[in-house]
């Protein structure tokens, strides 16, 4: 059935392997972030068994909650990157094994459900460096000792950590001087409580470049990878990471019609489906395609058709209409057309039930 994707297991693998590469060059442990395939669980398994890999990762717990027996298992930790709502406390325990936290309310709640169940939950207290999304304000030193004195009070909670989050919301740049002040931080919580912390996460796939170039600040000792894993893209400065590829998820979409019509619509112009101005560019008469696939399942501005004579003329909720004119292959309804995806396309790919998946590997 299509539309699908073709996941390929050994392309994500090879990319993981690299990912474990630049991490062990870092001196950081190696988190997985799941949650662009929405944590398909045959990648899941694939990132457990990897020996390198010490956290599996997703910013929702149903997502989680997929993989767990798997992850643990294979002896290592699931994590909640999202910092979790009041209502969901009783899942995340059961589920989480390290999760993200930035609100003492929250904490409180997971430390009375730990209790419940028995367990002690671990957490990494989240500081924002500037990027403006999750954490303590970095400049809020009552309120991050604060918060420090009242998490080692708890009697379920273990402080695994700190960690910051970047390149998300203000789309700051991870340097040596930002990521340095999260080390400082460390230091000063364990100098001043006697404690160790395990963990010193210092971001996603935008904070990967500094490591060959030698500037990740000694004292970060984790990394958490989707983006860099996923499609082998260093997300600070929009590089391609070495010897990785980024076609190891494909979308393939079938033809359900193909004529000869021109390329400018006949009539007054209005707007489309959602509720665009449209703009269109006279090709004269065209070869047309429409592929069984559409706004509700994917993001028309993150694909590329492998064939790279194929144009992307628009689409609606569930068609993309192409133009095939200049391609050298003679298309036919009922031919597959295969895109390579982007962060935001993969993304909407895997959230839709209509995609199917199948894998390689
Ligand atoms: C999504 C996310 C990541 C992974 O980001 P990538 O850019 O895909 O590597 C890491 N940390 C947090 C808190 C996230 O939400």
């Amino acid at each position: 059935m299509y539309p699908r994707l073709v996941i390929d297991l050994n392309k994500l693998k090879s990319n993981l392997d690299e990912m474990a590469a630049i991490t062990k060059r870092g001196n950081c442990s190696l988190m997985v972030v799941t949650k662009v395939l929405c944590a398909d669980v045959e990648m899941a398994k694939m990132i457990a068994a990897h020996p390198d890999v010490k956290y599996v990762a997703d910013s929702r717990v149903k997502n989680i909650a997929k993989y767990a027996d798997i992850v643990r298992g294979a002896g290592k930790m699931t994590t909640l990157l999202r910092i979790p709502m009041h209502s969901e406390i009783e899942d995340v325990v059961k589920y989480v094994d390290l999760c993200f936290n930035s609100e003492l309310s929250t904490i409180r709640l997971l430390n009375a459900e730990a209790k419940k169940q028995g367990k002690v939950q671990n957490i990494l207290l989240m500081i924002d460096l500037g990027d403006l999304r999750e954490g303590i304000f970095f400049k809020n030193e009552d309120l991050i000792y604060e918060a420090v004195e009242e998490i080692l009070k708890m009697e379920n909670i273990c402080l695994y950590g700190i960690g910051v989050n970047l390149t998300c919301y203000g789309a700051i740049i991870p340097k040596n001087e930002n990521l340095s002040i999260l080390v400082e931080w460390a230091k000063k919580i364990e100098d001043k409580y006697d404690i160790k912390l395990q963990m010193v996460s210092g971001g996603n796939s935008s904070s990967v470049y500094l490591v060959d170039k030698g500037e990740l600040p000694e004292g970060i000792n984790n990394l958490r990878l989707g983006e860099s894993f996923v499609l082998g893209n260093d997300t600070a400065y929009e590089t391609k990471l070495p010897r990785t590829t980024d076609d190891t998820v494909i979308l393939q979409a079938q033809i359900v019609e193909l004529k000869e019509k021109p390329s400018l619509p006949i009539g007054e112009v209005g707007v489309d489906a959602f509720g665009q101005k449209p703009y269109y560019e006279d090709r004269g008469i065209i070869k047309r395609a429409i592929i069984a696939v559409g706004k509700q399942d994917t993001d028309l501005g993150s694909m590329t058709p492998v064939d790279e004579k194929i144009d992307i003329l628009g689409g609606s909720s569930d068609h993309t209409i192409l133009d095939v004119t200049k391609s050298d292959k003679n298309y036919q309804v009922g031919d597959v057309v295969e895109f390579k995806l982007g962060y935001g396309g993969v993304l909407k790919n895997a959230t839709s039930e209509y995609v199917e998946r199948v894998y390689i590997g």
